[in-house]
């Protein structure tokens, strides 16, 4: 199917309720009306959302989906794929070509992608990293130049804000930028970029204030910089545990030169941008790590289920029967917390408390689950054959990247004690 044919039927399953167009919160999506109460159910154009994804990840990812991990080679079929679907840049809003939909949305293609191959997923996800700076705080030129571009094609993005010296700390970030004119020249390294050597531009962080005792909130920038410009040497591939076919990459900016015109919101935004940002991305990543969790609760299922031991299947040991369950406990809670805090921001509510205990709790599921399930393996559990010891090795990176599990308990604490403060 053509790209132009695939986002056309989507655009018909899209129920216009359901579209925002620009930052503006989805004031319309339709569970956020009042009164419309409590429901479990998705929509019709939701579920078909989720079947379509579903349906790609059981037919076009998990087929291959040992091979990418095992070269590491960049998925650019699957990514095509994706593109063609609709199931890339879901959240572009329309006034640039795209679907504008929600982070609920978002996270229910998020939840089966990751069943497929988070590696896959993660370089898909990142691509929604890069736009969401542009998204949220982009003016309308920015937005149909570089947001527009990606509906035409399927081209891939990155955010550049990790660096070798500050990660967590992203106040601690040492690349600058100074105005020269109508331009800024960048120098400096980034650390750990997905789609690193893949992007067609990045969103980038850099200090602009050179006062060291500057507010985080007033000292650095938001740029958005062409991948092609001059004084850009992007680093190797990184060799990484898990999630192989994911691009990172280590770049670095040597007086990069980027018109003013590529600042978002003005000097001194970018901090407010980049963290700003995570309110929108967590929620998926989250979706990753629950859809990779269902994975090995899946595999883990199926597996207890031929297995016999002791004249019986090993499901029918208590031991592992139990470990099944809770195994199938968590993942059902890690979905309704990403399920939360994604309909928290689509409602227009500063989700921030419900995205970072999604993140934390499903990353953690995630590797708990996918633990488990190589023990229910045993032997095979740990051995390239069975797709478990995979699913082990890509959950690790839920507690890493996008926040670790501890700075998201960082921000969980600061929230909660502020409700009680108020
Ligand atoms: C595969 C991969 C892909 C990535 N993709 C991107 C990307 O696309 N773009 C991007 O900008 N970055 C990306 N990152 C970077 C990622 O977000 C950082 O690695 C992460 O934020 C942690 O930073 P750090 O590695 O510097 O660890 P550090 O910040 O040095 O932390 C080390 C340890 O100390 C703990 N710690 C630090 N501060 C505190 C604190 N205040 N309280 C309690 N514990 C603390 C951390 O939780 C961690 O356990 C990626 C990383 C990886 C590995």
């Amino acid at each position: 199917m053509s790209a132009l044919s695939a986002g056309r039927l989507l655009r018909t399953l899209v129920w216009p309720g359901w579209r925002s167009c620009s930052s503006t919160p989805a004031q319309n999506v339709q569970l956020s009306k009042p009164g419309n109460g409590f429901s479990f159910e998705l929509t019709d154009e939701q579920k078909e959302f989720q079947a379509t994804a579903r349906k790609f990840a059981l037919e076009e990812i998990i087929p291959v989906a040992a091979e990418y991990d095992r070269t590491g080679e960049y998925p650019v079929p699957l990514i095509k794929r994706a593109w063609e679907l609709g199931l890339m840049n879901s959240h572009i809003p329309e006034s640039c070509g795209g679907l504008g939909l929600g982070t609920f949305e978002a996270c229910l293609i998020t939840e089966e992608l990751a069943y497929g191959c988070t590696g896959v997923q993660t370089a898909i996800e990142a691509n929604s990293l890069g736009q969401m700076p542009v998204i949220i705080a982009g003016n309308e030129q920015q937005k149909k130049k570089y947001l527009g571009r990606m509906t035409e094609e399927p081209l891939m993005c990155a955010y550049c804000v990790t660096e070798p010296g500050a990660g967590s700390d992203v106040a601690g970030i040492r690349t600058r930028a100074e105005r020269k004119g109508d331009e800024y020249i960048i120098n400096g390294q980034k650390m750990w970029i997905t789609n690193g050597g893949k992007a067609n531009w990045y969103f980038l962080l850099a200090r602009t204030d050179p006062d060291p005792w500057a507010p985080a909130s007033k000292a650095f920038t938001g740029f958005i910089v062409e991948a092609n410009s001059p004084g850009i040497q992007i680093g190797r591939k990184e060799l990484n545990m898990g999630q192989r076919c994911s691009d990172t990459r280590g770049i670095v900016f040597e007086d990069v030169r980027v018109p003013k015109e590529n600042v978002l919101i003005a000097e001194g935004a970018g901090f407010k941008i980049a963290m700003g940002a995570f309110d929108k991305t967590r929620p998926p990543v989250a979706a990753g790590a629950v859809g990779l969790a269902r994975r090995a609760l899946d595999e883990a299922t199926r597996y207890a289920l031929e297995r016999k031991t002791f004249g019986k299947p090993i499901v029918e040991h208590q031991a592992v029967a139990f470990l099944l369950a809770e195994m199938a406990m968590k993942v059902e809670l890690a979905r309704l917390g990403y399920q939360r805090a994604a309909w928290e921001v689509d409602a227009g509510r500063r989700n921030t408390f419900y995205a970072s205990i999604a993140k934390a709790f499903a990353g953690d599921v995630a590797n708990q689950v996918a633990t488990d399930a190589v023990q229910i393996f045993g032997g095979n559990g740990f051995n390239t054959e069975y797709p478990v010891e995979k699913l082990m090795r890509d959950a690790k990176i839920y507690q890493i990247y996008e926040g670790t599990a501890q700075i998201q308990r960082v921000i969980i604490a600061r929230e909660h004690l502020g409700r009680h403060k108020a």
